[in-house]
């Protein structure tokens, strides 16, 4: 079925972010594999030729467009090359709101400009040790003391970790308030008492720097809360939340796609019993089946991008499109590799890294279990 998400603006700045990525991010993602992580450098030349905050107002250097079909062509080339090691996604499309929504004039001046240009890179820290799906289980705290807050605590998995220069940290500004005591900080890079632990060794997704970060009597000025007033951070969140989703659905159809093509294209050149397997009813069942399914899932989530940009994603839709998309993805990346066989588990094929890097999906930004506690409560039982 025809796609009719874009237009000729995307399908331009689609060639510029495919050139980008052939040039500087293909032959060296192997390395970044081996290294653990991305070099900022890549971030600067990203910024440099505008894939950071199209949302972001002119006057501080974005475009001024808040339009996600444009964070969805980036999303769906770097899925399709697998350069799961950019820390873009969580950038564009995770942290932008808040430094956009929730920003006043005076941190916007201080931190947009960074942003764009990708000399400040961004994260988010919810999880710790102790709390990942609950998040009202938290216990890092913020203490107000005159024009500062004192920062303790200590968070986990997270994601541009070592990188991050600006990471927005969830915290307890009222303990006993519950979710009203939940505010949002911007710790910055340098801080004195603010440290970060290990850069994680994970299954998959070895470019992308997952760490622990510690806070230990951090002093933050009171300028860098997000919003107007302490105890909305819950709130933001949850606001925010949907769009996080959306991206990972983007992500899942879009790896899904690419090995689906890839797989395609082996099983018409692999022999076996003196035919192509392709030409085995199995192959071309399997196959089928999830052809149909990985295109269904791409309209759904298409429908959520206009839905998202005409402000009308909600958190039911968007749990939908997170928890169905990336249980697809990995029932596709599963069935393919099992149609390469043995070459399949071989980490020069590109579907091998698409299983270790997807499994992943079902679990960060929400597990599946939560997604459909989302939309379990909907219906008001
Ligand atoms: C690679 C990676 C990157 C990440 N990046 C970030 C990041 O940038 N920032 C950040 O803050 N966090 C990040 N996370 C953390 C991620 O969001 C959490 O791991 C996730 O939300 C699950 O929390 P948990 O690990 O504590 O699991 P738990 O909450 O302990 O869950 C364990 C199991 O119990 C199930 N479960 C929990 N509650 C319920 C319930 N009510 N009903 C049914 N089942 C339930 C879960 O579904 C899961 O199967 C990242 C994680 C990974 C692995």
């Amino acid at each position: 079925m025809q796609r009719d998400l874009f237009e000729e603006e995307h399908l331009l700045f689609r060639e510029t972010v495919h050139d980008f990525l052939a040039r500087e991010v293909v032959p060296h993602h192997d390395r970044w594999e081996k290294d653990g992580i991305v070099p900022r450098e890549v971030w600067k030349k990203a910024g440099e030729i505008g894939m950071f905050g199209f949302g972001v107002p002119e006057e501080y250097g974005g475009a001024g467009i808040k339009d996600f079909r444009y964070n969805a062509v980036i999303v769906e080339e770097v899925m399709g090359i697998g350069a799961t090691g950019l820390g873009y996604s969580l950038h564009n499309d995770v942290m932008a709101p808040y430094f956009v929504d929730l920003t006043n004039d005076e941190q916007k001046a201080r931190w947009l400009p960074g942003f764009v240009s990708g000399e400040l890179i961004t994260a988010v820290a919810m999880t710790e040790p102790g709390a990942g799906s609950d998040l009202q289980g938290i216990r890092t705290t913020a203490v107000r003391e005159g024009d500062h807050y004192v920062v303790n605590g200590q968070k986990t998995f997270i994601t541009n970790g070592i990188n991050s220069d600006l990471v927005v940290v969830v915290a307890k500004t009222a303990p006993e308030a519950g979710a009203k005591g939940v505010s949002l900080l911007v710790v910055e890079r340098g801080m004195e008492g603010f440290s970060r632990g290990r850069n994680l060794e994970k299954i998959g997704m070895h470019a992308q720097d997952t760490a622990e970060l510690f806070f230990d009597d951090v002093r933050v000025p009171a300028a860098n809360l997000l919003g107007e007033q302490e105890g909305q951070g819950f709130f933001q969140l949850m606001a925010n939340l949907p769009q996080e989703r959306l991206s990972i659905a983007v992500m899942a159809v879009a790896t899904a796609e690419s090995v689906l093509r890839t797989t395609i294209e082996y099983c018409r050149t692999r022999k076996a019993f003196g035919q192509s397997i392709g030409s085995f009813q199995n192959t071309r069942f399997v196959l089928a089946e999830l052809d149909t399914e990985v295109e269904i899932a791409r309209h759904y989530v298409d429908k959520c991008i206009l839905a998202l940009n005409a402000g009308e994603l909600s958190a039911v839709d968007a749990a939908k499109a997170k928890w169905w998309t990336t249980e697809l993805q990995t029932k596709v990346v599963d069935r393919c590799l099992q149609l390469h066989g043995g070459y399949g588990y071989m980490m020069e094929y590109p579907v091998a890294k698409a299983w270790i890097d997807s499994r992943v999906q079902t679990i960060y930004g929400g597990t599946t279990e939560i997604m459909k506690e989302i939309i379990g409560r909907s219906f008001g039982f």
